[in-house]
């Protein structure tokens, strides 16, 4: 039996024409939609948000964090949020005024994040109005990273709206491109356009999706990483987050004895800070 959990794996041919980056999401997502009850178009646009990020991620800068922010037209979110090294990635949704869920259309925008190095942020805002993801973040490579790269992800829900599979590539063009090379997976291409039918739908490997975008050219694999779900949320986040508040607050605080209590939005984790760590974090403040 192949190996087929989720991963992402980065590889470039020897002819310097094209660089891959395949990610099999199937957990990940089925995870995610779980924790959010999600079901049928909104698991799948989460889905594919989430496979989106990982992707990102891998093809800017694997060892920085990647947020895709959606915006609907009533003040809905949906978040997805991928984080380098333990390739943990997470999101969450909230829903607008009118309790519609988010979706892709004229007033929606979509917001980019990476971290860089020394904590800075590299922000993009495209407008989200592409008929899929897949348009959406392949505009956004093209227009605010001048990156050139055919970009596909597939979260395919079945007919009782639960997540089947899910799976993503991008296939950057390099400076270096051959005419021959670029005509054959042109037309590769055009069949991967098909891929929550075709490939994802069988709940491929990133292998094998790699092995059929790279059929016939010669290759090397630069990266193979797990990914899954999960959170980053921990006591010295909560308490970085209590940290922000002035000093007047805290003071306050700590003369009534409170105990703050928050809750992660990501996965609804509680956590609370005592009086002592309050009156810990006054002092240092
Ligand atoms: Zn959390």
């Amino acid at each position: 039996m192949a190996d087929i959990r989720d991963r992402a794996i980065r590889a470039v041919t020897e002819d310097g024409s094209f660089r891959v980056i395949t990610a099999r999401t199937s957990e990940v997502v089925r995870e995610g939609v779980k924790k959010h009850g999600l079901k049928g178009a909104e698991a799948r646009l989460f889905g594919e948000l989430l496979t989106g990020a990982i992707l990102v991620r891998e093809t800017m800068a694997p060892s920085h964090r990647v947020q895709i922010i959606l915006s609907g037209h009533d003040g809905g979110q949906m978040v997805a949020d991928s984080h380098p090294e333990t390739g943990l990635t997470r999101g969450f949704v909230s829903r607008g005024e009118g309790g519609a869920p988010v979706t892709l259309g004229a007033d929606a925008v979509m917001k980019v994040i990476r971290t860089l190095p020394r904590g800075s942020l590299h922000q993009s805002i495209v407008a989200a109005d592409g008929e899929s993801v897949s348009a959406v973040l392949m505009a956004y490579m093209q227009g605010s990273e001048q990156v050139t790269a055919t970009l596909g992800v597939a979260s395919v829900v079945d007919g009782e709206g639960y997540v089947a599979a899910s799976a993503g590539f991008i296939v950057q063009l390099l400076p270096e491109v051959q005419q021959g090379p670029l005509a054959v997976m042109t037309e590769r291409l055009g069949d991967f356009a098909y891929l929550d039918d075709g490939i994802v739908g069988s709940d491929a490997s990133a292998e094998v999706l790699l092995f059929e975008l790279l059929y016939g050219m010669p290759h090397e694999k630069l990266a193979d990483s797990d990914v899954h779900y999960g959170c980053s949320c921990s006591d010295e986040r909560a308490i970085a987050a209590i940290s922000v508040l002035g000093r007047a607050e805290l003071g306050q605080m700590v003369a009534k004895g409170e105990v703050v209590e928050m809750t992660c939005e990501y996965c609804g984790r509680l956590w609370s800070v005592g009086p002592e760590r309050l009156r810990a974090l006054l002092a240092d403040n």
